[in-house]
């Protein structure tokens, strides 16, 4: 069997923050905790989690936009952390990002022509009409017609634009996107139309995605595996249906309990959480969750829970499955 398309290991990123009078003194804030997971060709992979949970700074260090201070990332049996600019320049045609809002991602100067052709022409020697063709052809890939050449961004609704960006990012033929709460910033009939084009155009490409949200709700259908981030760590990751039907981390549990079910007989009493999730620059020792969780036992306040598997595909760091595997 291949290996993995994506394959992530004990990913780290602490940050310095300087503080105090002349910034004499340093913070660490540990954005990322090691983090690990694998994402095969054509899967979608979902990572859910809070704001501030780290699941941006991940997006940003798979790309080295960030250089993470610790762990792997190897894409296609590359090594990212190895190569030099210039090489990971060249591979990030492989590896796009969509990002949450379109507007803020969207040059308001090009249209929609030069907004999708910039990416070609970094990567690609075409003519004008070859150039004219391949945009044509990737609007009409992500629904809109040609006319959208000459619309500039101000001119276009949130869906159209965030189509566009999608253009944009496969213009280079990536083999991995990144979707950074692509749908977040969208109506929720609008948010349904982007997710039915992003599986349809997974079918079509044979494209992997990491989609990132804090909705567990908008990535149940497009989800083969999910992970929940909690302060700068994955706390449990399985299957997206058994994730759905056998919750089993405290944290997972309460945010499954606030998302709202196609059925709502089926739900079960809300969970409330206490208080804020801590900052990442001051976290707290054992289990980061521990303040908040209604199970928590002794060791949770002192001794960081390892990964157990409760079933071959079904990972949790949580005390309560420490007879696990
Ligand atoms: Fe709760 Fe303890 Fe499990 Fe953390 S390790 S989620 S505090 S039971």
């Amino acid at each position: 069997m291949a290996d993995p398309l994506l394959i992530v290991r004990d990913l780290s990123m602490t940050f310095l923050r300087r503080a105090g009078l002349f910034g004499r003194r340093t913070h660490q804030i540990r954005a990322l905790n090691q983090v690990s997971f694998t994402i095969e060709a054509g899967e979608t992979f979902g990572i859910v989690g809070e704001s501030g949970c780290g699941k941006s700074t991940l997006a940003r260090c798979l790309l080295r936009l960030l250089q993470p201070t610790g762990g792997s990332v190897r894409f296609d049996g590359v090594d990212l952390l190895a190569l030099g600019d210039e090489e990971m320049r060249r591979m990030r045609q492989r590896m796009q990002i969509v990002l949450q809002n379109p507007f803020s991602s969207l040059n308001p100067r090009l249209n929609g022509f030069d907004l999708i052709a910039e990416p070609l022409r970094t990567h690609m020697e075409l003519s004008r009409k070859e150039m004219t063709d391949r945009v044509a052809s990737l609007l009409a890939e992500v629904g809109l017609s040609g006319e959208f050449m000459s619309r500039h961004p101000h001119q276009l609704s949130g869906g159209q634009a965030q189509r566009i960006a999608l253009a944009r990012a496969l213009a280079p033929n990536p083999a991995f996107l990144i979707l950074d709460e692509p749908t977040s910033a969208l109506d929720v009939s609008v948010q349904a139309q982007i997710i039915n084009l992003l599986l349809r155009l997974q079918r079509q490409r044979g494209l992997a995605y990491l989609f990132i949200t804090h909705d567990l709700s908008v990535i149940q259908h497009i989800s083969d595996r999910i992970a929940v981030m909690y302060l700068g760590k994955i706390v449990e990751e399985t299957a997206s249906e058994e994730i759905f039907a056998d919750p089993q981390h405290p944290y997972t549990q309460a945010l499954l309990s606030s998302t709202p079910m196609p059925d709502p007989a089926s739900g079960g009493q809300r969970i409330i959480l206490p208080g804020t999730a801590p900052s990442a620059a001051n976290p707290p020792a054992g289990c980061a969750f521990h303040p908040r969780c209604s199970e928590v036992m002794e060791q949770c306040r002192t001794v960081f829970p390892a990964p157990r598997h409760t079933a071959p595909d079904h990972q949790v760091s949580c005390h309560l499955y420490d007879h696990a595997q």
